[in-house]
């Protein structure tokens, strides 16, 4: 640092360009730059620095002959001092061009410079692949930060937003903000509390989500939505999740869910138009809960491969293969797996398998393989021909295949296998690489049944409306019910998912009641959305997307935290600033709170 009456807050000099963008065209121009010093090599004479900006680099040049001040100060300068340099481009002789580099073929005859800020040594080197303790990185997240992913992601994540934006304001929606400091909203996890000082013993709740007011703006008479929004859930941190996130927040007057899933394609189209350049095109395949679980075992299918899975029930109905026909005779089910001949299973993998089945599942797995002649494996003696002919063109299994089976109660069955799917998918690499399989998931279930709440449960959240057809089942079958709900789910991952909601303050409290809520709870605690109901509120529904998760998908990362500036880690900690922190006693006395641990 100079001295103090040196201290100068502003660069000496405007920058005339980006490090990152200089090209061939730009030789004979004098160029300003601002910069990082991302690497110097000292050639006993002449000095060479790489000075990186948000565009990516450029190789300055200090000559001792040229500027002896400037190469003195080339000299002294270490890695990420921060730097202001002044000089002609040039053309690198053909010898020294770099083909690797954007800027490669040029470099800057430095005249000037200036030290605008020295740098203590890094904790870890901001170029190359070497991997990083994550620790580390979001300790000194401000340099994790200058590297070139990081900008990179952060920019693609920027631009998605732009698409975001751009497509739903040309179709009339508008942004408005509804608060943080919010009340409890049962999205189902645990609230994050703000204690309350002027009111002693109240707490205001961060929002899982804006749901509730969102639909109160449909009431309010905004006709269409959306918000940037912030949510905050308090769980239990897995790899993949973040105590606060954002989501494109939708909602919409009087749409059918045809409507909602239209234009959720269209942004969709032009946040990978935004940050990609990519073409991608709508309508995207939908399929029904019910088909999705029947042919994939999940919800957010991962249409990147085939190994569809099949039901075998009624081709096993009169098998005198014991195992199954007791099954059967518990009114369970037989799904199977057939797996193309080109992808063997040693016996010791199915042995492997079977076993985690048993272990984790108590299911049995069987398998034989299709041979000349007939079957191979523990069940083929079991099995007539004309059974097998049946099995095999069920499942669709040809020979060289090995035909995997699962029996048990359906739908964990189904669920099982969805996910022995998905295991060999990745286990023969057949997921197809570099492509955006699409989809919606609809007709969700309107409730599930907890087992260990002993009551319904709403399948996406309580204010989802049933599907007009299967109203006469509320009261008869309420599992049965389907919701008009939609997911939309990209190579195996929810996207985003959304609903039609219930505009009737009747239909509401009956949805309450169906979920066991009193209606003393249920007015305590949505009076306000009830109330709304009842002045004429329109039908509405609408969509909500991750946007980490979409960021994630756009920045072909593994990881929240590559596309967030300042993620937590697992523990729901920000290593940097230290948060959470202690409060002091004064503070907590103001807010009339007793810490007890
Ligand atoms: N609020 C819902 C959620 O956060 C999304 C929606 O129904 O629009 O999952």
């Amino acid at each position: 640092m100079p001295n103090e009456t040196e201290y100068s807050p502003v660069p000496p000099w405007q920058r005339s360009d980006y490090c990152g963008t200089l090209r061939a065209a730009d030789a004979g121009r004098e160029v300003a730059l601002w910069g990082w010093v991302a690497s110097r090599r000292d050639h006993g004479g002449l000095v060479f620095i790489d000075l990186r900006d948000r565009e990516g680099l450029v190789q300055l040049v200090f000559n001792p002959e040229r500027d002896p001040v400037s190469h003195k100060v080339a000299e002294a300068v270490r890695a990420e001092y921060y730097l202001a340099a002044k000089g002609r481009a040039a053309r690198r002789s053909d010898a020294t061009i770099n083909p690797e580099l954007p800027t490669g073929e040029i470099e800057v005859m430095v005249s000037e410079a200036v030290i605008l800020n020295p740098s203590q040594p890094v904790p870890f080197p901001l170029a190359g692949n070497a991997p990083v303790a994550e620790e580390l990185r979001l300790k000194y997240r401000y340099l994790d930060l200058r590297r070139a992913e990081m900008q990179q992601n952060l920019r693609r994540r920027h631009q998605a937003l732009r698409g975001t934006r751009a497509f739903l304001d040309a179709n009339g929606f508008v942004e408005i903000e509804t608060p943080i400091l919010f009340r409890a909203t049962p999205e189902g996890a645990r609230d994050y509390l703000v204690p309350s000082r002027v009111n002693p013993g109240r707490f205001y709740a961060l929002p899982q989500s804006p749901q509730l007011l969102k639909q109160i703006l449909m009431t309010g008479g905004f006709d269409r939505y959306y918000q940037i929004a912030r949510c905050f859930r308090d769980e239990d941190l897995r790899a993949n999740r973040q105590p606060e996130f954002s989501q494109i927040d939708i909602e919409m007057t009087g749409p059918r869910p045809d409507d909602v899933m239209s234009i959720a394609e269209g942004m969709m189209a032009s946040i990978y138009e935004y940050a990609l350049g990519m073409k991608i095109e709508p309508p995207f395949l939908r399929i029904s809960y019910e088909e999705a679980m029947e042919r994939f075992g999940s919800d957010k299918p991962d249409l990147r491969f085939g190994l569809e899975m099949k039901n075998l029930t009624a081709a096993f109905a009169q098998t005198a293969f014991k195992v199954f026909a007791d099954a059967i005779a518990r009114g369970e089910a037989i799904y199977a797996i057939a797996l193309p001949g080109a992808y063997q299973l040693s016996r010791r993998e199915l042995d492997e398998m079977a076993e985690t089945l048993r272990s984790t599942h108590a299911l049995g797995l069987a398998w034989v393989k299709l041979i000349d002649g007939g079957w191979q494996g523990p069940i083929a003696k079991f099995v007539s021909d004309e059974e097998r002919s049946r099995v095999n063109a069920t499942a669709e299994a040809s020979l060289g295949d090995t035909l995997l089976f699962i029996a048990g109660p359906r739908a964990k069955v189904r669920s099982v296998m969805g996910d022995l799917r998905l295991q060999l998918g990745v286990r023969f690499d057949l997921r197809e690489a570099n492509t955006l399989r699409f989809l919606w998931v609809n007709d969700f279930p309107l409730f599930e049944y907890s087992e260990e709440e002993q009551r319904l449960i709403a399948v996406h959240h309580p204010f989802t409306a049933p599907h007009p057809e299967d109203l006469p089942l509320l009261a008869s079958d309420p599992l049965k019910v389907r919701a008009l709900a939609y997911d939309m789910v990209l190579n195996g991952q929810e996207m985003g998912g959304g609903s039609i909601r219930i505009h009737s303050a009747e239909m509401q409290l009956r949805m309450f009641e169906l979920l066991g809520i009193p209606r003393e709870e249920a007015v305590s605690k949505f009076g306000f959305l009830l109330d709304a109901l009842k002045y004429g509120a329109p039908p509405h529904g609408g969509i909500a997307f991750g946007v980490d998760r979409l960021a994630m998908m756009v920045c072909g990362t593994d990881s929240l935290r590559d596309v967030m500036a300042f993620p937590k880690t697992q523990k729901a900690v920000d290593p940097m600033s230290g948060a959470p922190s202690e409060i002091d006693e004064r503070q907590l006395r103001e807010l009339s709170i007793k810490v007890i641990s």
